[in-house]
């Protein structure tokens, strides 16, 4: 047992432990801890639809209408009717034929990757991808190859080098969890149009965010240039669970043969049905991106002003980098003594040496929160 002590004290040591912390939500931009309230500038609750009473009430009617579990897997009983609502209202938002939801996120890329390719194939994966796209990658077997972040000079090279007897998949994140920026969809759609690779983009961060919510394609005008999209129910859409969208021959062999889908029990049905709320929400209402956009600008414009270094863009991740992990923790320890809850982000999360303060912002955020908070933030990170 001596080793599992080994690795803790290592870890303490470098400042890396982690631990979980149970913060009672009081709505979609406010937790109490131990009786105190804190303002959240660390959720991935983009619009705030947790405490959307529609998104409530699906929920509710949900459990009543068909209980708590889904009692199995997708294709024993697990299957009921809110997710053939869900799948082809996702397909119809994402443009595509069809669309299938998996269980989370993460087993929605693990699932798909090591589905669609195999020993002969090469992937060319973002060194910043999300580590649910490096597991796929892993457990595929294929050769992996990884490009710089956003470099399409390097990935224009690795395609040239690499021998590939089999398929090519490029695999991006749309909107990087960590820094934020959007991956470069046009350049990457032409290089695998001239290498005749496949595509897949991940838009946890881009759903119900980019693109009217439809994601990273539509907001480059990519519309049916993208082989899959995968992306997150558990973000902006206020739920849990993840999907697939792309053809119909695509999302009838993930059905068969992704084993993250075939292997795990359904979602419950007051997942699906929340899930299916929050998008009908996004679908219906631009004014909450609108928000958000308006928000983010807010946030990464208010920081600037203040002399921070904020690099540009326009999506709701904004990241402080601060560079050691010690530094990083005790800035998020002083914003929290002030009631503003920010995440400290650290290895293996980020590289060594850019452990950040990663400020997300929220359609739900009163304009005078937000004000609060850059000064808050800006004093902390001077000091
Ligand atoms: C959050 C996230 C996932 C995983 O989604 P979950 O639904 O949380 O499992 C996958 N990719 C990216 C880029 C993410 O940020």
């Amino acid at each position: 047992m001596a080793f599992f002590q080994e690795y803790l004290q290592k870890i303490r040591q470098k400042n890396l432990h982690r631990q979980t912390t149970a913060y009672e939500p009081v709505d979609a931009t406010h937790i109490k801890l131990d009786g105190k309230k804190y303002l959240v500038l660390a959720s991935n609750n983009y619009l705030g639809l947790t405490h959307h009473p529609d998104v409530q009430r699906a929920a509710i009617d949900a459990i009543v209408r068909y209980g708590t579990g889904s009692g199995g897997a997708r294709l024993i009983t697990g299957t009921h009717p809110y997710y053939s609502l869900l799948e082809s209202e996702l397909a119809a938002f994402k443009g595509t034929e069809a669309a299938v939801v998996f269980s989370s996120g993460y087993t929605a890329n693990v699932g798909t990757i090591s589905a669609v390719m195999g020993r002969d194939d090469v992937i060319f994966s973002d060194e910043r991808n999300h580590a649910s796209i490096i597991d796929g990658c892993r457990l595929s077997k294929a050769r992996t190859v990884i490009f710089r972040h956003a470099d399409m000079e390097h990935l224009a090279g690795c395609l040239a080098g690499t021998l590939c007897s089999g398929r090519r998949l490029i695999v991006v994140d749309g909107v990087f969890s960590m820094d934020g920026d959007i991956a470069p969809l046009p350049e990457i759609v032409a290089l695998a149009k001239q290498y005749g690779a496949l595509t897949m983009v991940d838009d946890a961060h881009a759903t119900g965010v980019l693109g009217q919510g439809r994601g990273t394609a539509t907001h480059f005008g990519l519309e049916g240039q993208i082989d899959i999209h995968m992306g997150t129910l558990s973000k902006a859409l206020a739920s849990e669970g993840g999907y697939v969208a792309g053809t119909r021959h695509l999302i009838d062999f993930l059905v068969n043969k992704a084993r993250s889908f075939i292997f795990s029990t359904a979602l419950a049905p007051a997942s699906v049905a929340a899930a299916l709320a929050a998008l009908r929400l996004v679908a219906e209402q631009p004014e909450l991106i609108r928000r958000l956009r308006l928000n983010s600008d807010f946030m990464r414009s208010g920081l600037a002003a203040a002399g921070l270094q904020v690099s540009e863009g326009i999506t709701p991740i904004i990241p402080l980098i601060v560079g050691p992990a010690e530094a990083a923790l005790k800035l998020a320890e002083t914003l929290r003594g002030k009631g503003l809850l920010i995440s400290a982000i650290r290895p293996p999360t980020v590289p060594e040496g850019e452990s950040r303060l990663r400020v997300t912002v929220s359609a739900a955020h009163e304009r005078a929160e937000l004000e609060t908070a850059v000064d808050a933030i800006a004093l902390a990170v001077r000091a």
